[in-house]
């Protein structure tokens, strides 16, 4: 066995385990490696029989005398009932439900078991502990420092550390040492063979902290030294510099129906004179959901073609792009600018002489496009595909793209003599450890305003009690001439799973056949999701956008960017299976206009920290103050969605640890200066290669 090889070529991992392992983003021996433990169980503290507590949890050692399964009849369950001795006395132990515990647990193994101390009528015992049996390797389980990992369906703790135990020892020393001796010594961090071993099987808790500092330190480094050298690399290169044209732009801000904010002119201004310059300039502009992001894109995407050049505008759904055209053509109709639509078959095209988009054939788009005749190229991934030639590409526009845009410029380039300028929007608010971090202080841009006359939506978590109430209330609202979304979790409830518990997250199919024949037979109700054809979701979005649907009930497909003034009621239903920064991406959906707005988060749910984090996102209706809490609670990575973004779980819970950002990058900065093609450190150099492509990866 190797780093690289293959999970389904490992022979101690079932072929069933790939898929699951895949989810957690598993897919070679490395990766199982450097699944790393979130936190750990301390069951260090193994006590003598007699010494146990009740209610106290414990780790205890002992010989099993008898072990049985008994039924209930009560509850038709099984239990599996067993006595364990230590030289201080015996005790009792019960286990619920696994009765295949028999089959590896016999009288005369000794065992060490884990678990709370419980009692009944013949007194004290151990319940449902968590047990090991004592043999010739060491403990992972029970009775030391157990680590708890990230898991998924069908992938345990429990098997992580059986599965991890030997493959760990079996290639722990063949993990080359990517961080420079000098920096190990420094730094006095143990060597990878060492701290690999610590992060999963600590010996202390000191020990699991040095290790895992050890690996934070190192992702860090890498992602300093991957930026640091792609913007020097970028300086190097040239780009068009776009010249000002104050006219064109003090017509536009003119033509507005309504007045820019400070904020929103402060960084219109920051990305018109960054676009001066003769390099290619890559920005960053964060902004509030609905502080008003695309106008300054349209802005800056109307400077370029009135140069001269042309603007990819590129969005992340369907729905978006065709919003986004829409928009974009209705302010810029009086500028003389040529601009198209592109999705996956066909697109628009809108010429200042016509005053209409007109549906228009792929190729035709296509053409006109490599002739320079559109200078503003709207649409999703399909903008990257092969084929979709530029003639002067100057400007690439990303918006909520959750990702660092480096690589999506790459394809884009392919066929741009220079290179583009780069420039994403996002209202994820990326902490800005992170965004400085990734982009430095010069190119982070941020719209800290919200446009004037928005009232602050007001927030409240539902109860199912309180279910009829609010539909009463969304009546009224509806007939005040206001528009409401009703979020689902899912779109329907697959055949097979009518009985689990997942049968009860509601899903939108269900829901609009309830509401639109139930609830409110007498209104117009819609429904959109992503398995529907972009022709009717587009029309779909029309109608509601028109005001001829009163509700529509979604997936997460509306949770980004779309614009409906008229929408005043937010309705999330399950709300606590979304992140906390998607509840406020759908609460922006609402409260874009002078409309008083609600959000109601449904939810039957009681757990603890499910109904904290709603409850945050009732008190705080600020994305940035949301961001900050929830890296208080949790580290950053449930907010942002670690997978979204593509940032490795351990940067993520580093950034709030200012100092060790800090001090990766000086140390990546003295690295570079002494040697930037890294030609001196082979393995970090490969290393650091295989992490660009992890982090860009799609
Ligand atoms: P986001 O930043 O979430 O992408 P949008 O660009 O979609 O927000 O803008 C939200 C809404 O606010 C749009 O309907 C837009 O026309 C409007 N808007 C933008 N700027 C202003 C402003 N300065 N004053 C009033 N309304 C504005
Ligand atoms: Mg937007």
């Amino acid at each position: 066995m190797e780093l690289e090889t293959p999970i389904e070529n490992i022979s101690r991992i079932p072929a069933s385990y790939k898929k699951r392992l895949e989810k957690l983003g598993i897919e070679t021996a490395r990766d199982l490696l450097f699944h790393f433990p979130h936190r750990y169980e301390d069951f260090s503290n193994i006590i003598p029989i007699a010494e146990v507590g009740l209610d106290e949890t414990v780790c205890v050692k002992g010989i099993i005398l008898e072990i049985q399964n008994r039924r209930t009849w009560a509850k038709r369950m099984f239990i599996t009932e067993a006595i364990i001795k230590d030289e201080t006395g015996p005790i009792k132990v019960v286990w619920f439900n696994q009765p295949f515990l028999t089959r590896s647990l016999r009288s005369g193994d000794n065992v060490c078991l884990a678990g709370k101390v419980a009692i009944n009528e013949n007194g004290l015992y151990l319940s449902s502990p968590i047990h090991e049996k004592i043999g010739k390797n060491e403990l992972v389980h029970t009775g030391r420092l157990v680590p708890v990992y990230p898991e998924t369906e069908g992938v345990s703790s429990r098997w992580l550390r059986y599965i991890l135990r030997p493959i760990l020892a079996e290639l722990r020393t063949k993990i080359p040492e990517v961080l420079p001796s000098t920096i190990l010594k420094k730094e006095g961090f143990l060597p990878v063979s060492k701290a690999i071993w610590q992060i999963h099987f600590p010996d202390s808790s000191e020990e699991a902290k040095a290790a895992r500092e050890r690996f934070s330190f190192e992702e860090l480094f890498l992602l300093e030294l991957l930026v640091i050298r792609e913007k020097a690399r970028l300086k190097k290169n040239k780009s068009v510099p776009i010249i000002l044209d104050l006219k064109t732009i003090q017509a536009f801000v003119k033509s507005l129906p309504f007045e820019l904010t400070t904020a929103q002119k402060k960084v219109s201004w920051q990305i018109l004179k960054d676009l001066e310059k003769p390099r290619p300039m890559s920005r960053l502009l964060q902004g509030d959901v609905g502080s008003g992001k695309t106008i300054v894109a349209t802005m800056v995407a109307l400077n370029v073609g009135s140069v001269g050049f042309q603007t990819a505008f590129m969005v992340p759904t369907e729905i978006l792009a065709q919003q986004h055209f829409q928009k974009v053509c209705q302010v810029l109709k009086n500028f003389e600018t040529s601009i198209a639509l592109l999705t996956s078959k066909e697109g628009k095209i809108f010429l200042p002489e016509w005053q209409e988009a007109v549906k228009a054939p792929k190729k035709e788009i296509l053409e006109k496009l490599e002739k320079g005749e559109i200078k503003i190229l709207i649409g999703t991934h399909a903008l990257i595909q092969e084929g979709v030639k530029f003639k002067n590409l100057a400007l690439v526009i990303l918006d909520e793209q959750h990702r660092f845009g480096v690589e999506q410029r790459a394809k884009l380039c392919k066929s741009a003599k220079l290179i583009p300028h780069l420039f994403s929007m996002t209202a994820t608010p990326i902490p800005r450890s992170l965004a400085l971090t990734v982009y430095g202080d010069l190119d982070l841009s941020i719209i800290d305003e919200m446009p004037k006359g928005r009232k602050k939506i007001i927030t409240e978590i539902v109860s199912p009690e309180e279910r009829e109430k609010t539909y009463e209330f969304i009546r009224k609202e509806i007939k005040k001439g206001r528009q409401v979304f009703v979020i689902c979790p899912r779109i329907e409830v697959p055949n097979g799973q009518r009985n689990s518990d997942w049968a009860l997250v509601k899903a939108v199919k269900e829901e609009y056949k309830k509401l639109s024949e139930e609830i409110f037979p007498d209104l117009k109700v819609a429904m959109i999701h992503g398995r529907i054809k972009p022709e009717i979701k587009e029309k779909i979005m029309t109608d509601f956008k028109n005001k001829e649907t009163n509700i529509l009930v979604s997936t997460s497909v509306v949770e980004v960017g779309v614009d409906i003034p008229n929408a005043s009621v937010m309705m999330i239903e399950d709300a606590e299976r979304f992140g906390l920064a998607q509840l406020h991406q759908f609460r922006g959906r609402v409260g874009r206009s002078i409309h008083q707005s609600y959000c109601f988060l449904f939810t039957g749910s009681s757990i603890q920290l499910a109904r904290q984090r709603l409850k945050a996102l009732v008190e705080c209706e600020n994305g940035f103050e949301l961001a900050e809490q929830d890296l208080k609670m949790r580290g950053a990575g449930d907010f942002i969605g670690t997978r979204q973004s593509g940032i490795p779980d351990l940067i993520m819970s580093s950034l709030g640890n200012v100092k060790l950002i800090e001090k990766t990058r000086e140390t990546a900065k003295e690295i570079l200066a002494k040697d930037f093609g890294l030609k001196k450190y082979p393995l970090l150099k490969q290393r650091l290669e295989e992490f660009r492509i992890k982090l860009h990866l799609e």
